[in-house]
């Protein structure tokens, strides 16, 4: 006989399986974080350090894996269309005087 996590929802109180996401009866998703080599199941925040359980690190804490930001760069209808619009200006200053 395998021994069983059991998993109480927070919110309600009902005992729910350790493989759901969410609660049956109350509909909460649980917070917590499943190890997928050990199974350990705990929270996020236990996590953060890899599994507290065996060590195994699922995902790189939170920020470090920020991408760098992209620089920003305008296509070039953007240029051709500012360009066109001095042009426009300038004919109509033109056509003015
Ligand atoms: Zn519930
Ligand atoms: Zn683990």
């Amino acid at each position: 006989m395998t021994k069983k996590a059991r998993f109480i929802c927070d919110n309600c109180g009902i005992e729910v399986g350790a493989s759901e996401k969410r609660c049956p009866k109350c509909g909460r998703y649980f917070s917590s974080v499943r190890c997928p080599k050990c199974g350990f199941a705990g929270e996020e925040a236990s996590f953060t350090n890899g599994c507290p359980s065996c060590g195994y690190s699922a995902a790189p804490p939170r920020g470090a894996a920020k991408p760098p930001p992209q620089k920003e760069e305008l296509p070039l209808w953007v240029y051709a269309l500012v360009i066109s619009g001095m042009i426009l200006a300038l004919v109509l200053l033109l056509f003015n005087n």
